[in-house]
């Protein structure tokens, strides 16, 4: 299945979102509302960092995404760590990794870049929001927890099949083994094999601007995949697998964050903005570099194209300076 929008700019900004690989595109009503607040700051002569930031802010508050509010919980039910970055062409790079109790973690990340570091991670990270005034904020949803009670089911062998190839990818270590909660592992875990993360159920958010003044911005952010331990960071922080910006462009990647991390993608994609070739043509490609069964969705805005592509259904928007949405 191949699902993709591209469109070639025929005028100077524009906007990208996507509510993550596999999502579905009846959600991409909040894409769109994201994409028109970033729209609202780029038609005043706003920079891509700032109209990247509110859009990633408005889908991690829209609870049917995986980041910020209505992130994933981690196998234990109770641990809830997200990760978020954003990335400019002049090279600024901010993330957060494993950041808890945080309602906007893109909002942290931002903060980084005025230090003189790139990421921060776990306690650090969550530290550092609560002394610039991030206050402590459960974004537990009670859809995240229907959604691992659900997973959880699967693992056990009593699923509905929903999940049922991210379980059979936890295959060759013992949970007991890698148990790094400081709740008990529930029973029902107990002599559970977990493996190798080569496929998981995702739904990121990410977006890509390009402004008016021909700057970039891209942005990823989530609550990770479905099963998870403690710690785990995916693809969505690091800078080139999740995202990249440069002066050919801006690309955020979504999907299977190991996967998408061994491959480097969103520099890789650049790479091939910067070599001259086209958004669309190179959305295509970075999909195409995957099997069928890893999730992966890109977003890519050059200097004179954007094009949104993904091997899954996924909530998406793209809106253009002439009114394209
Ligand atoms: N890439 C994210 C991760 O692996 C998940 C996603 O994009 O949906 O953490």
């Amino acid at each position: 299945m191949s699902r993709d929008r591209s469109a070639r700019a025929t005028t100077r900004w524009a906007i990208a979102t996507h509510g993550g690989a596999a999502s579905q595109h009846e959600d991409s009503d909040g894409c769109l509302r994201a994409a028109n607040a970033a729209r609202a700051i780029v038609e005043r002569g706003g920079e891509a960092m700032a109209a990247a930031l509110e859009a990633t802010r408005v889908l991690e508050d829209d609870e049917r995404f995986n980041a910020g509010t209505g992130s994933n919980l981690r196998l234990d039910g109770q641990t809830l760590q997200m990760d978020a970055a954003l990335m400019c062409d002049d090279g600024r790079f901010g993330a957060v990794a494993c950041i808890e109790r945080v309602k906007n973690p893109i909002l942290v990340a931002a903060r980084v870049i005025d230090t003189p570091h790139l990421m921060l991670v776990g306690d650090g990270a969550t530290r550092f929001a609560r002394r610039l005034g991030f206050d402590d904020h459960d974004v537990t949803t009670d859809g995240a927890r229907r959604k691992h009670a659900r997973a959880i089911d699967e693992l056990v062998g009593r699923g509905d099949g929903h999940f049922a190839e991210d379980a059979r990818e936890w295959a060759s270590i013992a949970i007991d083994d890698v148990w790094n909660f400081d709740a008990p592992m529930p029973d029902a875990l107990k002599g559970r094999a977990l493996g190798a993360v080569d496929k998981s159920g995702c739904d990121t958010v990410g977006a890509v601007v390009r402004d008016a003044a021909g700057r970039f911005c891209a942005t990823a952010s989530t609550g990770g995949t479905v099963y998870m331990l403690r710690g785990r960071v995916g693809d969505s922080p690091l800078i080139g697998s999740g995202l990249f910006a440069g002066p050919a462009g801006g690309v955020a990647a979504t999907g299977v964050g190991e996967a998408i991390a061994r491959k480097l993608l969103a520099k890789t994609v650049y790479d091939w903005l910067a070599a001259g070739i086209s958004a669309n043509e190179a959305a295509h490609r970075g999909v195409a570099l995957f099997p069928d069964a890893i999730d992966v969705g890109l977003l890519v805005v050059s200097s004179h194209d954007a094009a949104i592509a993904a091997n899954r259904t996924m909530a998406q928007a793209l809106v253009l300076a002439d009114g394209d949405g």
